[in-house]
């Protein structure tokens, strides 16, 4: 499905190499126009490093119709091994965009995901922020969201696009185990999406994020969230290879 998309392979992931407007235009659009059916998985370098100590869900991020860089560390990494990516494409500007183009266009969505509190308000501002917006149904994150019942409740409700904000590996595997008892729909996970929406955590500010400081912002809101960035610290000392990093160090140095 993303054959009309060249892609950079890292760790045997394949991202596609496009632009969230390139993304939006060429596959979301049309995808949704045509009622096609795709899964859409936003990879960061500790999404990586997930795959490779879990064989199982590398399969399933493999069987995705597209993978995004959802984090500046993939950029970097594709940077230094010489295979550029166009730019990062975060889970959360996609799925900003389709609410917007649903709400223009009368598309349904789910939103499956986060705690009941993120859950109920990320819908609730999405409603205001995008009037005219189809909410085809909703459930929070700590129901059995695997269960027959809650799956049907999905399947009935006909999304056009459906949101799993899960966090890594259950949100794939959601989409992967009950895509096919869907007759169309973009389904795309999320991850802390709906906390963002809901207010409940706050997105980094432009200025942390050209710094790309984004990972030590939200650090500081969730310190838990330092075994993961130890995950993403290993990635690029594990990934890029030391020769890349050093020669870059040079070339930029020899550039000021
Ligand atoms: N979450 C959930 N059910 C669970 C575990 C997590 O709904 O059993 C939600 C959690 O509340 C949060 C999101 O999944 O809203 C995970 O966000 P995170 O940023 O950690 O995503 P990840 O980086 O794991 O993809």
């Amino acid at each position: 499905m993303s054959s009309h998309y060249s892609t950079v392979p890292i760790m045997g992931i394949h991202f596609i190499d496009t632009t969230l407007d390139g993304f939006l235009r060429q596959t979301i659009y049309p995808a949704l126009k045509h009622e096609d059916k795709c899964f859409i998985v936003t990879a960061n370098p500790e999404f990586l490093m997930t795959t490779r100590d879990n064989p199982k869900f590398k399969a399933i991020v493999q069987s995705a119709d597209y993978v995004l860089p959802d984090g500046i560390g993939i950029v970097n990494a594709a940077n230094m091994l010489g295979t550029p990516l166009q730019e990062r494409v975060s889970g959360f500007d996609v799925s900003q965009a389709m609410l917007e183009h649903a709400a223009q266009n009368g598309y349904r969505v789910f939103f499956i995901g986060a705690s009941e509190d993120s859950n109920e308000k990320a819908v609730h501002n999405a409603m205001e922020k995008y009037p005219g917006l189809i909410v085809a149904g909703r459930q929070d994150g700590y129901c059995d969201v695997f269960s027959e019942d809650k799956v049907a409740e999905v399947v009935r409700s006909e999304p056009d696009i459906v949101l799993v904000a899960l966090g890594m590996v259950r949100q794939e595997r959601w989409i992967n185990d009950n895509i096919d008892r869907f007759d169309k729909g973009i389904f795309i996970g999320v991850g802390g999406t709906f906390d963002v929406m809901s207010g409940n955590i706050r997105r980094a500010p432009d200025t942390w994020i050209r710094l790309q400081l984004e990972w030590l912002y939200r650090l500081i809101q969730e310190p838990k969230r330092i075994i993961r960035v130890l995950k993403t610290a290993q990635f690029m000392v594990m990934h890029v290879p030391l020769v890349h990093r050093i020669k870059r160090t040079f070339s930029k140095k020899s550039r000021t």
